[in-house]
């Protein structure tokens, strides 16, 4: 499998500034997509890094796509009406998304898709999308089988502590497995639920948003610091942790110094850390 980030910043676009720079780690928002067995994508959720990869895809010929959503916040939904993609007739896009607990009934992320591409909010409506477009719910307490005639794919779930509800996700694949766990706020112990699914994992993907000082005004808010992370990735016995979900305040030389303070730790040694950045792939 390789991973390949479109967006890493959490909450909204931070578009690189001169009292700002974001560009080293990259400024859309969520969304990353993993290759595997040859031709094969999923697309983890659809942050405004969407955009570029549906343009990137677009342009390569590109005509089926999967998508995973993680929950509907809008850091994670909103490149959908700027998939250049979703407005061809012959292309066909299946979104698989959590059945979060206590939600209304319907499923979440079609409404939500839906109601972000409407009038007074986009002139392009979401049934004026051209593509052909399922909609899948995930029951978390069941593997989903992506499997193609090129090789498996099995993903499971589990619910995350955030805000509204969220789910990661464990992609295993040719005996390589991969965890997609943003929107997170670490509860690091053996009997996490995360840690327990994330156990022997070749690539942990989690949500560092917050320096530790930022973390104590803004607990309960859903999201990690990186030494939580690298605390879950310990217990979970990961191989390898990526940072990512940036703040949109963090400049690229406070990213560069949280990425070395979390580089000196001790589990650091046995485990390797670092920061995703826009734009690049890792192989798992
Ligand atoms: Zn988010
Ligand atoms: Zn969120």
């Amino acid at each position: 499998m390789k991973a390949t980030f479109w967006g890493t910043r959490g909450s909204i676009p931070s578009p690189s500034t001169e009292e700002t720079p974001t560009h080293g780690y990259g400024g859309d928002t969520t969304c990353v997509s993993v290759a595997w067995a040859g031709d094969n994508l999923l697309i983890l959720d659809a942050g405004s890094g969407l955009r570029q990869a549906g343009r990137h895809w677009h342009q390569a010929g590109r005509k089926s796509f999967t998508f995973l959503f993680t929950h509907a916040h809008w850091d994670h939904l909103q490149g959908f009406p700027f998939f250049a993609p979703a407005f061809c007739q012959d292309v066909t896009i299946h979104i698989y998304s959590p059945r979060l607990p206590g939600a209304p009934a319907g499923n979440l992320i079609e409404k939500a898709l839906h109601a972000q591409q409407s009038e007074p909010f986009f002139p392009a409506g979401f049934p004026q999308l051209r593509a052909r477009i399922a909609f899948h719910e995930i029951d978390p307490s069941q593997p989903l089988d992506l499997s193609s005639s090129s090789g498996n794919l099995t993903v499971r779930s589990t619910a995350v502590t955030h805000p509204g509800g969220c789910l990661a996700y464990r992609l295993e694949h040719d005996g390589k497995s991969l965890v997609f766990a943003t929107d997170n706020e670490p509860q690091p112990s053996a009997d996490s639920p995360l840690v327990k699914m994330a156990a022997g994992t070749d690539l942990l993907i989690c949500d560092g948003q917050y320096t530790e000082e930022e973390h104590k005004h803004r607990r309960g808010w859903g999201h990690g610091t990186p030494a939580l992370c690298l605390k879950e990735a310990a217990f979970a016995g990961a191989r390898r942790l990526i940072i990512t979900h940036f703040d949109p305040s963090h400049s690229d030389s406070l990213l560069g110094e949280m990425e070395e303070e979390i580089k000196r730790s001790p589990e650091a040694r046995k485990l390797p850390v670092s920061f995703a950045r826009q734009g690049k792939t890792i192989d798992c």
